[in-house]
């Protein structure tokens, strides 16, 4: 065959979803068309790193250019894709151009959901993409100047308020990181501020915080959070979030700063597909991942709803990976005319940090927390990160992190409407 007559596998995402499926069709015969709205690839599990400055953003991303260098049968294509065709087999890309193909991988993930309040996004931005969270540094980051160029107290006040919604992993880590640079890492900088009177509030509709873990590691995960200095509230929700605050059951409160890390809907292209969704918008595949109707397109990773001995496959980076290899031996098993295998995750544990030194994990009957599940966590994500250099740079920022509390990535850049009004006034 010559490479325009092998069969054609398109992949939308270059996430752990699609990506581990196009590296694991490494050598297979057919041509493979990544397309991605983003040039790289992103370990989203330490986005919190590069949103509370402790790292960079290459340290957690790389081209996929240069991860898919060496593999001959794959090209990559940075482009947007708005709709697809099933029945024709092809995708719109933004630019109203259509790549026809044999077979489809859709892998584009999730996004924020606020719960049908979507005038909440404004001001409580939320952490997907880096540009999601090299905009919510600039804003940690500005809190802390604001809040010493302010004279009324009041107003100081609530520069200082850092409201996080969502007590997962997400919030967890964002509030435990943020709590220790107002009492750590800024010591002794500012001259008006107080920065350890900052006021770091996790907020849980649900009864505790990660509640994907067993009640007793939930539990030690809050009182990791307290002794950081993170006020811990649980059992009640937000009901309404705007520039100047937040409410809380009967209470405003004045707060420049709210982070969302709480709902998690599903990619707006599971639509086009035409086919049966679940509640969170995520596509009801059949065992093999294929959808039903169309057994040469396939979904995995976040966009993928799985059910498992009656419980949901989690929206995690393992289960993304799994199902991304499995996608990719089920098209080989296609190619060979056998039929698919059924994709089976294999849950290897949970784990969450919190802040420096404190973690909990949950491995089968394994429970660790504090220090311990932090040596754990830190193994597990810096072993996981893609390519050699980002291992060791992470690792070394985290050495100097840990000895001087520093933080190495705290330069504020670009504007905001505040820079933009401000010049307005003083023009
Ligand atoms: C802040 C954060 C922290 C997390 N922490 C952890 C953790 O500690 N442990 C863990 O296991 N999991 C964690 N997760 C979850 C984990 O990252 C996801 O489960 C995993 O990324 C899902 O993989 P995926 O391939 O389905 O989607 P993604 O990794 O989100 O990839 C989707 C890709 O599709 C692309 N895309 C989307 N729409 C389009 C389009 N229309 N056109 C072209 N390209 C498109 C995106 O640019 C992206 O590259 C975290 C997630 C977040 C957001």
């Amino acid at each position: 065959m010559t490479a325009s007559t092998l069969p054609h596998l398109v992949v939308i995402g270059g996430g752990f979803a699609g990506l581990w499926a196009t590296r694991a069709l490494a050598g297979s015969p057919m041509r493979i068309t990544l397309v991605d709205r983003c040039n790289h690839h992103l370990f989203q599990p330490l986005l919190y790193q590069v949103a509370t400055a402790g790292l960079s953003s290459p340290d957690i991303a790389a081209p996929l250019r240069h991860i898919l260098r060496k593999q001959r049968n794959v090209e990559v294509r940075l482009a947007e894709v708005r709709d697809i065709s099933a029945a024709d087999k092809r995708v719109l890309l933004e630019d109203g151009s259509w790549i026809d193909f044999d077979y489809l991988l859709l892998a584009s993930g999730a996004t924020h959901a606020y719960f049908g309040h979507d005038e909440w996004a404004r001001h409580a931005p939320g952490l997907k993409t880096l540009d999601d969270a090299l905009q919510l540094r600039r804003h940690l980051l500005l809190a802390f100047e604001r809040a010493e160029a302010e004279p009324d107290p009041v107003k100081r006040a609530a520069w200082l308020n850092f409201a996080i919604v969502g007590g997962g992993p997400t919030g967890v880590e964002l509030a435990g990181t943020l709590a220790e640079i107002a009492r750590h890492t800024l010591t002794n900088e500012f001259r008006n501020i107080n920065p350890s009177d900052a006021r770091v509030r996790l907020i849980e509709a649900g009864p505790r915080v990660l509640s994907s873990f067993p009640e007793d590691l939930s539990e030690k995960a809050r009182r990791q959070l307290q002794k950081l200095g993170v006020e811990v509230s649980t059992g009640t929700p937000v009901t309404q979030i705007d520039e100047s605050g937040y409410r809380l059951g009967e209470e405003f409160i004045a707060a420049r700063t709210v982070v969302w890390a709480a709902g998690v809907a599903a990619s707006p292209l599971a639509k086009s597909l035409g086919v049966p969704l679940d509640r969170a918008g995520r596509v009801q595949v059949q065992a093999d991942l294929s959808v039903p109707g169309y057994p040469d397109i396939f979904v995995a990773g976040d966009l993928a709803s799985v059910q498992q001995d009656g419980k949901p496959v989690p929206g995690v980076a393992p289960a993304a990976k799994q199902m991304g290899r499995h996608v990719a031996h089920a098209i080989r098993a296609r190619l060979a005319n056998k039929p698919a295998p059924a994709f089976r995750y294999k849950d290897y544990g949970n784990l969450a940090t919190i802040g420096r030194m404190a973690a909990i994990v949950h491995f089968g009957k394994l429970k660790l927390s504090g220090m311990l599940a932090w040596w754990f966590w830190l193994a597990a994500h810096v072993f996981f990160l893609i390519g050699f250099r980002n291992r060791l740079v992470v690792l070394l920022n985290w050495a100097w992190a840990y000895w001087s509390y520093q933080r190495g990535a705290r330069i504020i850049l670009g504007r905001d409407e505040e820079d933009q009004a401000r010049s307005t006034r003083q023009a």
